[in-house]
C-alpha cells in the first residue's frame, strides 16, 4: 500500500542511469497492540536483496523519537510512493522539519501539496505506480540542491501557516459540524460542538492533537499496554533497560550528573544497574533549585518546556520536561483508565483547577468540545456553582470524571443532601487525584455517583507514576517510572513504610534521578488478582488540603493557591491563611533567590482571585512549622473551620435539609 517496492524499482532505475542516492524505508508503523509486522520487512528486505540494491537501500524498521529525529536530520527529502493515502502526517511533518517532499497523486495529498491558491508547486507530484516517473523526480531532486531548498522552504511556510495546531482542531471541527447531520450520534444536543462522536474523536481528532503537538501517546499507550501484560521477568528487564538508558543519558548529556555520578562511583556500564542506582544519594527539591542549569539536556528532541510546579505540597520547582515525559505521563493516565473499559476519545469531565489567566478561553472550549472534555472548575465550589456543575455532567454525560478528591466528595455529598442523585449515565469511573484519598471520601463519590473509583498517584514533576486497577492495587507504570521505597536513602524491604523516590525514565530534558516526591509509602509483594505485571506500591500518609470560603459565597479548593506562586522563584516552602473572609495571610519560606519584588505580585494575584477588596499580608518568615500532627497544611481557612463545625457529615444528616456543613479537613498530597 505504501508503494515500497516502486521505491524499490526507482532506486534500481537510478543506479542503471548513475544518480548516486540512498534510500532508508522506516517502518513499518508499530501497530495497536505495540507490535510490528516483521513479515512485510522480510518481503522487502528480500525484494531490495533480489535487485541488488542492499548497498542503497536500509531498512531502520520502526522507528521512534531520537531515532527517528537523527534519520529526518540527515534525509535531503522525504518519498511518499503510497498507492492512497488519507492525509499523510508524515508530509506535515516533513514540512515542519523543512525538509523537500516526493509523493504521489492520491487521497488527500494533492489537496494538501497542490491547492490551487500555491502558484509555486510545495512538492514534486507523481502518478502512483509509476516507478519511472518515481524515478525521474528523484534524480530531479538528487542533482538540484537548489530546488530541494526552494520546495522545502515553501513547504515549510505552507505548514507553518495552515497548519498550526489551533487552525487544525477549528477546521476538523468545521468539517465535522458539516459531517455531523449524516453521522450517528447518540442524542444529538441542541448546542452545536457540544458532543462530538467519540469514535470519531478517539480515531482521529485525538491522535491527530497528540500528533500535533509533537507527543507520541498512541505508541506509548500501546507499548504500556503490552508491557502490562508481559511476563513479570521481561517486563523487569525492560525497565533495567530503561534505567540504564536514562542513567547513561543523563551522564552524558549534564554536568550536574556527570560530576554526581564520579563523585558516587556509579558506573552506568556496570552489570547491575539498580545497584549503580542506589550509590546516589536521594534528590531533593533544594539540590534541584541549586543545580538548575546544570541538569538539564537543551538538546532534548523537540525541546525543552518549562514546567513550574506550584507545589500543592507547599513550595515551587522550576524545572523543564519534553515531550516523552507529556506523552508517557499522558499514555498513563489513559492506560490506567482503560483498565476500568473507559477508552481513548471518551467522553471525560474534570473538576479541576482552571487556570486563573483565561486567556484563549474560547479556543480551550472549541478544544474541550472537540477533544469531548470538559473542564468543572474546581476553584468555585460555591453552591450556586455546584448546581451548574451537576447539570454540566448530566448533559455531558462523561464516561470518566477527573477530580481532586476533596472537591470530588464536596461535590458528592451535596449532591447527596440535595436528593439529587447524580444520574451521569454512563459514568464507569471517577479517578481521584491530586491528593491522598481518604476512604470516606471514596465512599461518598461512589455512592453519589454509582460508580467505580480508582486512585491515580502523581506528581507535576515526575508525571503520572501510578494508578489503581479494578482491584484496588496502586500499579506503577514500571516502563516510566522506577519507584524505590528508601529510608535513610535504602530501600527497604516490601510492606515496610519509607520515603517514596521516584526515577523518571526515558525523559531527556531534565533526568530526575533517585527525586524525593515528598510521600510515604510502600512496595507490595504480592501479585495482583487483575494479573497485571506491573508492581504494587502503596501510598500512606501526606499533606493536607482545605477549602477557602469567600464572602460571596464561593468555596475554592486550596490549590487555587498554588497558581499564585506558580513560577516565583526562591520559594521553598509556603502557607495560606485565611483569617475572615477578607484577611489572608501568606507566609513564605524563601531562599537567597527570592525577589522582592514577588510579594507585591503574588499579592495582585491574590486580589485578583478573591476580590479587590480582600486584605493580603504577605510575610516572608524564617520557618514553616509542620502542623501538630506533623503533616504539612498549605492552606489553613479559619473560616471554613468556623462553618457549622467543620466536620464530615454522616450521609443521614447530609440529607437533613438544614445541614450545610463545608467539608472536612483531608490528609492530602497534591500534584495539581
Ligand atoms: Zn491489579
Amino acid at each position: 500500500r505504501k508503494g515500497v517496492g516502486e521505491l524499490l524499482e526507482a532506486v534500481a532505475i537510478l543506479r542503471e542511469r548513475n544518480v548516486r542516492c540512498s534510500v532508508e524505508v522506516v517502518g513499518p508503523a508499530i501497530g495497536e497492540d505495540g507490535g510490528v509486522s516483521n513479515e512485510q520487512l522480510r518481503r522487502w528486505r528480500r525484494v531490495a536483496d533480489c535487485l541488488g540494491l542492499s548497498d542503497r537501500v536500509q531498512f531502520t524498521g520502526p522507528l521512534r523519537g531520537a531515532a527517528l529525529e537523527a534519520r529526518w536530520r540527515r534525509a535531503d527529502c522525504l518519498v511518499l510512493p503510497s498507492h492512497n493515502e488519507g492525509m499523510p502526517y508524515v508530509v506535515l511533518e516533513a514540512g515542519a522539519r523543512r525538509k523537500a517532499v516526493i509523493a504521489t497523486q492520491v487521497g488527500g495529498i494533492p489537496d494538501l501539496l497542490a491547492p490551487d491558491r500555491a502558484r509555486e508547486p510545495l512538492a514534486l507530484l507523481v502518478r502512483p505506480c509509476d516507478p519511472t516517473e518515481l524515478a525521474g523526480a528523484m534524480a530531479r531532486l538528487a542533482g538540484d540542491a537548489r530546488l530541494r531548498e526552494a520546495l522545502a522552504d515553501r513547504l515549510y511556510e505552507h505548514v507553518r501557516r495552515h497548519y498550526t495546531i489551533e487552525r487544525q482542531i477549528r477546521r476538523l471541527g468545521e468539517v465535522y459540524e458539516r459531517i455531523r447531520p449524516f453521522t450517528r450520534t447518540a442524542g444529538v444536543s441542541s448546542r452545536p460542538l457540544r458532543r462530538v462522536d467519540e469514535m470519531f474523536c478517539g480515531t482521529v481528532l485525538y491522535p491527530l492533537h497528540e500528533r500535533l503537538r509533537g507527543r507520541s501517546t498512541r505508541g506509548e499507550l500501546s507499548v504500556l499496554q503490552r508491557l502490562r501484560r508481559a511476563e513479570r521477568g521481561d517486563l523487569e528487564s525492560e525497565t533495567r533497560r530503561r534505567l540504564r538508558a536514562t542513567l547513561e543519558h543523563a551522564e552524558r548529556k549534564t554536568g550536574y550528573y556527570r560530576s554526581l555520578f564520579a563523585r558516587y562511583g556509579v558506573d552506568v556500564r556496570a552489570k547491575d544497574i539498580e545497584r549503580e542506582l542506589r550509590k546516589l544519594p536521594p534528590l531533593t527539591k533544594a539540590e534541584i533549585r541549586r543545580h538548575e542549569a546544570m541538569m538539564v539536556d537543551s538538546d532534548a528532541p523537540g525541546g525543552l518546556i518549562p514546567y513550574a510546579s506550584g507545589g500543592t505540597t507547599g513550595d515551587t520547582l522550576k524545572f523543564s520536561i519534553d515531550r516523552i515525559r507529556q506523552a508517557q505521563s499522558i499514555a498513563a493516565r489513559l492506560a490506567g483508565q482503560s483498565w476500568f473499559g473507559v477508552r481513548v476519545g471518551d467522553r471525560r469531565g474534570y473538576l479541576w483547577g482552571a487556570p486563573i489567566e483565561s486567556r484563549g478561553a474560547g479556543w480551550r472550549r472549541m478544544r474541550e468540545a472537540l477533544l469531548n472534555e470538559i473542564v468543572l472548575d474546581a476553584f468555585d465550589l460555591s453552591d450556586e456553582k455546584m448546581d451548574e456543575h451537576l447539570r454540566r455532567l448530566a448533559r455531558f454525560r462523561p464516561r470518566c470524571l477527573y477530580a481532586y478528591p476533596t472537591a470530588a466528595a464536596r461535590l458528592a455529598e451535596y449532591a447527596l443532601r440535595r436528593k439529587r442523585r447524580l444520574c451521569v449515565s454512563g459514568l464507569q469511573l471517577v479517578v481521584l487525584t491530586g491528593e491522598e484519598v481518604a476512604e470516606k471520601q471514596r465512599d461518598i463519590v461512589r455512592r453519589a455517583f454509582g460508580c467505580r473509583v480508582a486512585a491515580e498517584y502523581g506528581s507535576r514533576e515526575t508525571g503520572t507514576i501510578a494508578h489503581e486497577c479494578p482491584y484496588g492495587r496502586m500499579h506503577v507504570f514500571a516502563p516510566h517510572a522506577y519507584v524505590e521505597v528508601v529510608r535513610d536513602g535504602r530501600p527497604i524491604g516490601f510492606g515496610e513504610v519509607g520515603e517514596i523516590v521516584v526515577t523518571v525514565l526515558n525523559t531527556r530534558a531534565q533526568p530526575l534521578i533517585r527525586y524525593r516526591i515528598g510521600d510515604a509509602g510502600a512496595l507490595e509483594a504480592s501479585a495482583c488478582p487483575c494479573g497485571s505485571a506491573l508492581p504494587v506500591m502503596r501510598v500512606a500518609g501526606g499533606k493536607i488540603t482545605g477549602f477557602i470560603v469567600l464572602r460571596d459565597g464561593r468555596v475554592a479548593h486550596g490549590a487555587v493557591t498554588s497558581h499564585m506562586l506558580r513560577g516565583e522563584h526562591g520559594v521553598i516552602a509556603y502557607r495560606t491563611i485565611q483569617h475572615d473572609v477578607n484577611v489572608f495571610e501568606v507566609l513564605l519560606e524563601t531562599d537567597e533567590r527570592f525577589d522582592s519584588q514577588a510579594v507585591q505580585r503574588i499579592r495582585r494575584r491574590y486580589a485578583r482571585v478573591f476580590g479587590e477588596d480582600v486584605r493580603v499580608d504577605v510575610r516572608v518568615v524564617d520557618r514553616i512549622a509542620p502542623d501538630p500532627s506533623g503533616k504539612r497544611r498549605y492552606v489553613i481557612s479559619h473560616v471554613a473551620e468556623r462553618m457549622k463545625s467543620f466536620r464530615t457529615v454522616s450521609p443521614e444528616a447530609a440529607q437533613q435539609p438544614n445541614v450545610a456543613p463545608v467539608d472536612d479537613v483531608v490528609t492530602s498530597r497534591a500534584h495539581s
